[in-house]
């Protein structure tokens, strides 16, 4: 199983394909796949079948996953898109921490 270094709810920068440049945070990870769905990134319109909440049915636009390997985790702290270096702390546990700036991201 791929590792990511990225997870739900980080900001990450598009730098490869069709959205390269867009920046949204992480919607969902699929680590076995080694993909990731970005908000408003790879849009794909979708047919849906009519629902209970949505008897019309119809075309709905819905974000497809990406390649992990296309987006580059942008850093809370130096707002740079970065690449992700490890370190452990104190108490053993494993942060990630921005390859720019040095500070911890988790
Ligand atoms: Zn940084």
């Amino acid at each position: 199983m791929a590792k990511l270094n990225v997870k739900k709810g980080d900001r990450v920068k598009v730098i490869a394909g069709k959205d390269k440049g867009k920046e949204g945070e992480i919607l969902r990870a699929l680590p076995s796949k080694g993909r990731v769905v970005v908000e408003k990134v790879n849009i794909v319109k979708k047919a849906m079948r009519p629902t209970q909440q949505n008897p019309q049915g119809g075309i709905s636009s819905i974000e497809a996953p990406i390649n992990v390997s296309n987006v580059m985790l942008v850093c809370p702290s130096c707002k740079a898109a970065t690449r992700v270096g490890h370190r452990f702390k104190d108490d053993g546990k494993k942060v990630r921490v921005c390859k720019k700036c040095g500070k911890d991201i988790d």
